[in-house]
């Protein structure tokens, strides 16, 4: 088959990255080829086309594959410049319904931008995107998407050897907060409106030819992040990596490195193993949402006003409002999670006096069981506060409650002890675990037995690694 790439990226904004093949992977073996995402884009592969193009074994035809350049602050510091050190972008594919979509290779060797990595990535982090991403699109929320892994047949080092692997993802760009500041720390002011105009055109065409597009942008992108971080926290997802450069413009979620799921309700869980002050925890997501936007912000300054002073004051109004705009749009995915139907004004109020009542009671189990009081007793280790709360939200929820629980509420997550099995499994050559868990994570509202319960309590603390 043909690949129908159309690369604008490439074409449109030269000067913002860097041609360069992907390594030829030595042995490629399809691990993994997602084949609704596939026909959803239109491409008919064969697994032999499959495990060449989405390795780098082969440059599909049409493809043009680059490296992004992109900067970043990274936990609070800024690097002038990061960029795809491992990535390669093969172009943008058009689907059959004309949408257009990035199609890019992780791990798939050294560019550029590599610094001091090897361009490669382990076989177990790319599954883990693949999990990780798979589930939070069965859910409903904006994602990228992972549409292939292949095992290279090379051996990486990281602690130890591992099984070497590229992952190929869908994504509706990879336009990043950092991509702007790339050009805005260079003084590159002109290169800044060009992505604008790019990003805008390509996410956002109901702006084009508005009086303020670039603040309209602004409003937009701050619209989509504020929702999708509200939505992370409804299902208790914790990134790990809320770098600025992993915060894409078409508010979809990126890059998921030692992301992972809540278990036990703690505001203050953190999983990552380098994120010792707790930046990236599960309740500072929001604070980091508006951290980010005002980066975002300060690259468009130059763009909102002739007058740098009304330029400046016009972006504060909008970082401002941040807050507010998560808050509705945290609200908006409570009422959901609790079954409530319509606003109310003791919404908010219901909502927060739920979670001081919650203890450590399991987060996923405890709103998918609120109809039923005998399933929900057990998972909290103290019952009182939860014992006066029930008879208001029974008030509020009135009829039908249980049905809506189990519509906005997954029974499956990915859970921590199920995800590392999975992937120690698939590194040791097993991907039955793997497929079973994956499979279970793309239904997750069905409630599979197997895949329901938080670790046992032997399964102690989890942290997760960068070591990509
Ligand atoms: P990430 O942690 O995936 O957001 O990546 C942060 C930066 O490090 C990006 O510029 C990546 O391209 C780069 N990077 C991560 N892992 C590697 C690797 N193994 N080799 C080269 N660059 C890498
Ligand atoms: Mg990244």
């Amino acid at each position: 088959m043909t690949i129908a790439f159309d690369n604008t990226y490439a074409r449109d904004l030269p000067g913002t990255y860097l041609r360069i093949a992907p390594d030829v992977a030595p042995a490629p073996r399809l691990l993994l080829l997602n084949r609704p995402l596939a026909d959803r884009l239109g491409l008919d592969m064969t697994d032999t086309e499959a495990a060449a193009w989405l390795s780098g074994a082969a440059v599909p035809p049409g493809a043009d594959p680059i490296a992004q350049a992109y900067a970043g602050h990274q936990f609070g510091g800024f690097s002038p410049q990061l960029g795809d050190g491992r990535a390669h972008l093969l172009g943008e594919v058009l689907t059959p319904d004309g949408q257009r979509f990035d199609l890019q290779l992780k791990g798939s060797g050294k560019t550029p931008f590599s610094r001091g990595g090897d361009g490669k990535a382990a076989l177990g982090p790319m599954l883990r995107e693949v999990l990780i991403s798979e589930f939070l699109a069965a859910v409903g929320i904006p994602t990228t998407r992972a549409l292939a892994v292949v095992a290279t047949g090379e051996t990486i080092w990281r602690e130890r050897a591992l099984p070497g692997a590229v992952l190929a993802r869908v994504a509706a760009s990879h336009l990043r907060v950092g991509t702007f500041q790339f050009f805005w720390a260079r003084g590159d002011q002109a290169q800044v409106k060009a992505l604008a105009d790019y990003a805008i055109a390509r996410h956002y065409p109901t702006l084009v030819g508005t009086d303020q597009p670039y603040l309209g942008f602004l409003d937009a992108v701050i619209e989509r992040q504020a929702r999708l971080i509200a939505q992370w926290m409804g299902v208790g997802f914790i990134h790990g990596v809320m770098n600025t450069d992993n915060m894409a413009i078409s508010g979809e979620s990126i890059d998921f490195g030692p992301c992972a799921f809540m278990e036990g309700y703690a505001p203050g869980t953190v999983f990552s193993s380098i994120d010792r002050q707790g930046r990236y925890a599960y309740a500072n997501q929001p604070a980091i949402l508006g951290w980010n936007l005002a980066r975002l912000a300060e690259t468009l300054v130059p763009l909102l006003d002739p007058d740098p002073d009304r330029a400046v004051d016009l972006a504060n109004a909008r970082l401002e409002g941040i807050a507010g705009r998560y808050r509705t749009e945290w609200l908006a995915v409570m009422r959901r999670k609790l079954g409530l139907v319509g606003e109310d004004a003791g919404d908010a109020a219901l909502t927060d006096d739920l979670l001081a009542a919650m203890g450590g009671a399991d987060w996923t189990l405890t709103f998918l069981r609120l109809g039923d009081e005998a399933s929900l007793r057990p998972l909290f280790d103290d019952f009182t506060a939860m014992r006066a709360w029930l008879p208001r939200w029974r008030a509020r929820a009135g009829e039908g409650a249980a049905q809506r629980l189990a519509a906005a509420n997954p029974a499956v997550i990915p859970r921590n002890h199920q995800v590392e099995e999975a992937l120690t499994a698939a590194t040791d050559g097993d991907m039955a675990p793997f497929q079973a868990l994956l499979s279970a994570v793309q239904q997750p509202f069905v409630p599979q037995e197997a895949f329901l319960l938080p670790a046992p309590t032997g399964f102690g603390a989890y942290v997760t690694y960068c070591g990509t």
